[in-house]
């Protein structure tokens, strides 16, 4: 109990990191990085540099293994937890693939990812809880945040609805079983390529946020859980020196909205008094889940490639600002 107690003063944010592998059709160099434990070491030439994390996974580890080490972190949403896991880094580093799993070319999903298998262990234990007298009731909404405007991405619409803050009210959709998931992240998927021929890069400069509510009852019991499971905008220096109007705007909203989030983990580690929530779109709606007993991980996905290594660095430097 003890133990347990000073885990739980350690703080409820971890940071994992994560290398993607080489793929088949890559011919560039690979970076010189060497993968411990805990422990990622970055060789050049000239220096060494490592970096400590509270997980390192190397380029062979599959979606089973890592769903293993935060199978118990997604539980504890059916605990009444609010439970948020970011994937962080430069485009091409990983992110999507750890959310949503692998897919074909054609972005027809080939297997799960952490999305996919969160829900089903979710459900897998909700039956065990039913047997036990417990009624859950889940539902999705699943939302993106381009240049600070929010997208419902399961709004029936056509024409997305870009709402406010201060109205953030997105659809939330029922299901009642892990293949009523499906059809949701197809549509999710539909949506967003949609918006994708506006911006070739749109993908890539957008937050994308998978949320799953939890209320389970049993008589006079209540338990309210979330599930928020985040793919953020790539981490890259965006080259914004002719940058102009519209892009400019876009550029600087797409930073900013990272080093908010920076900000803000930063402060719950410190436990600071005054946590900056408000400072942009994504970290205003993660508020209740981010601050409290909310439980937060982070994955610092990051490219097995030399000529992204300087985007790495950067990626496991802010990483360890917030670890
Ligand atoms: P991001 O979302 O960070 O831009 P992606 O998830 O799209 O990056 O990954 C970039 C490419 O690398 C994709 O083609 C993806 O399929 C591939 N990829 C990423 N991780 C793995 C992995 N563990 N095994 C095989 N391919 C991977
Ligand atoms: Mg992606």
């Amino acid at each position: 109990v003890l133990h347990n107690r000073l885990q739980e003063l350690k703080g409820n944010i971890r940071v994992f990191c994560k290398i993607r592998p080489l793929l088949e059709n890559e011919m560039e160099e690979p970076a010189n990085i060497e993968i411990d434990r805990k422990l990622i070491t970055i060789h050049k030439p000239d220096k060494a540099n490592s970096f400590r994390f509270d997980r390192v996974f190397g380029p062979q580890v599959t979606i089973d293994e890592l769903f293993g080490e935060i199978s118990q972190l997604v539980q504890s949403a059916l605990d009444g937890y609010k439970v948020c896991i970011f994937a962080y880094g430069q485009t091409g580093s990983g992110k999507t693939y750890t959310m949503e799993g692998p897919k074909d070319f054609m972005g027809i999903s080939q297997g799960k990812g952490i999305i996919q298998k969160s829900v089903e262990q979710l459900f897998q234990s909700s039956e065990k809880l039913k047997l036990l007298g417990w009624n859950f009731n889940f539902q999705v909404s699943i939302i993106e945040i381009y240049n600070e405007q929010i997208l419902d991405l399961l709004e029936n619409s056509k024409k997305m609805t870009a709402f406010s803050v201060s109205m953030i009210n997105p659809v939330y959709i029922d299901i009642y079983s892990y293949e009523d998931l499906y059809p949701l992240l197809t549509k999710a998927r539909k949506q967003r390529s949609e918006a994708q021929t506006s911006c070739n890069a749109h993908s890539s400069r957008s937050h994308c946020l998978f949320q799953l509510k939890i209320n389970g009852r049993k008589g006079i019991e209540e338990i309210n859980g979330t599930l928020n499971l985040i793919d953020l905008a790539g981490s890259e220096k965006l080259k914004n020196s002719n940058a102009e109007g519209d892009r400019l705007e876009e550029t600087k909203n797409i930073n900013r909205s990272l080093s908010a989030l920076r900000d803000v983990i930063q402060a719950l580690v410190e436990k600071r008094g005054y946590i900056p929530f408000r400072n942009s779109k994504l970290t205003t709606i993660l508020q209740n889940s981010l601050g409290g007993d909310g439980k937060t991980l982070m994955f610092v996905n990051i490219s097995p490639l030399a000529i992204n290594l300087q985007e790495t660095i950067y990626s496991l430097l802010f990483a360890q600002k917030v670890n």
